[in-house]
């Protein structure tokens, strides 16, 4: 779908940000040739008759959005989602699955998933060999027994094109009472493989205390502002402090809203002492989808709400991921670089947003896809619209999905 045989793409009257201070400021047009490369940047760029054309009306237009933290091993799991669920469609060029593949069935989330996306996507492996195949029925990681080095070792070797890191989820629905060892192994393998080390908090053991102690600088805690007993930064002075110091030797901090761990008081709290999240994702699933999460930009308008400067928003969808995948940022806006774009509005709004908590914030500004550029072929983007929530009955009580 970005193959040579696709026809140029002229975008117009869009408005560059974060793409490094010598970037071009104004409204600008940019050229996308058939093969995906930006061919011309300027105040009024000609085209080929045979172009597509897109008229930006002076939006944004940044380097295409990544979403650390999502599930769309679609088929192979009970809880992931589809890519074009939260790819493209919403403004999203890069997908970062969280650990919803193992060494066990990785090969397929490479086949049917992977290789057929629009979107670059990108995988934690899961510490655990069968990944989320029944989401918190059947725990990945309830002893050692479930942990094969050798596997994962070989694993990563074939994929490494891939795997950006290790997943582990450090809560007590998922290890029982194995404690902070998993994390501890999932240490030990990712610095054998010298890749970062993604460490789900929630409900302890383990400890989010004990989490970061074991992390080093561009390993990752994701539902960094989870409101869980136990879990939340803003119960605990001490937790609080070691995150603060954590985070400023590297330790990065992301928000994986999901639907459970994100609260509107502990980011709020968080943000006005200064303790800024390193990256804003979904953690999207079957789960939390529909409600509370809906999209990226969505998210993006929950952190501006509560005190998270605009361009530091931005920053965390597009630099600051990019950093721990390792996706080079360098020079996205010249000639000859392959073309990877969201293009957004800011609108004001009153929309009202929940929280993993159930509380609730208005959205007075709210972050609009317009297109996602993917080499010469740009999708037309927009925020997710909830369907109406719906009680579910299941074996442990009600809830709205
Ligand atoms: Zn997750």
């Amino acid at each position: 779908m970005t193959g040579e045989n696709a026809k140029p793409l002229l975008l117009t009257n869009v408005k560059p940000m974060a793409f490094g201070e010598t970037a071009q400021t104004g409204t600008i047009d940019i050229l996308v040739g058939g093969d995906g490369k930006i061919a011309a940047i300027g105040q009024s760029v000609a085209a080929p008759a045979d172009a597509v054309r897109v008229d930006g009306k002076g939006a944004w237009i940044s380097p295409g959005w990544v979403d650390l933290h999502v599930h769309i091993w679609h088929g192979g799991t009970d809880i992931s989602i589809r890519p074009s669920e939260c790819g493209a469609e919403r403004g999203v060029t890069t997908l970062v699955d969280a650990g919803s593949a193992g060494e066990a069935n990785f090969h397929g989330f490479r086949e049917y998933i992977i290789e057929p996306s629009k979107e670059r996507i990108k995988a934690f492996l899961n510490l655990g060999s069968i990944g989320l195949v029944a989401c918190n029925r059947v725990a990945e990681l309830r002893d050692i027994r479930d942990i094969d080095l050798d596997r994962i070792i070989e694993c990563y070797a074939e994929n490494s094109e891939h795997i950006v890191g290790l997943k582990v989820r450090a809560s007590h629905v998922i290890t029982g009472s194995w404690g902070v060892t998993p994390v501890k192994l999932g240490k030990k393998i990712a610095k054998i493989l010298k890749i970062p080390m993604m460490v789900h908090v929630g409900e302890p053991p383990a400890l989010y205390d004990e989490v970061l102690e074991i992390l080093g600088p561009g390993d990752v805690v994701t539902h960094c502002f989870n409101g869980k007993a136990g879990s939340s930064i803003m119960e605990d002075e001490d937790l609080f402090n070691l995150a603060e110091r954590c985070a400023s030797e590297g330790v990065r901090l992301d928000i994986g809203h999901g639907g459970a761990s994100f609260s509107f008081k502990v980011a709020e709290a968080a943000i006005a002492r200064g303790l800024l999240p390193h990256s804003i994702s979904t953690d999207l699933h079957g789960h939390s989808m529909n409600f509370p999460v809906w999209d990226l930009a969505t998210t993006m308008s929950k952190l501006m709400s509560v005190g998270m400067p605009f361009n530091k928003v931005v920053n965390a969808v597009t630099h600051a991921p990019a950093e721990v995948i390792k996706l080079d940022m360098q020079n996205r806006l010249s000639v000859g670089a392959r073309a990877d774009f969201t293009i957004f509005d800011v609108i004001d709004s009153d929309l009202e947003a929940t929280d993993s908590n159930g509380d609730v914030s208005q959205l007075k500004q709210l972050f609009e896809p317009r297109y996602a550029v993917i080499g010469a072929q740009a999708t037309v983007a927009s925020r997710y619209i909830p369907r109406a929530r719906k009680l579910v009955r299941h074996s442990h009580g009600y809830s709205y999905r």
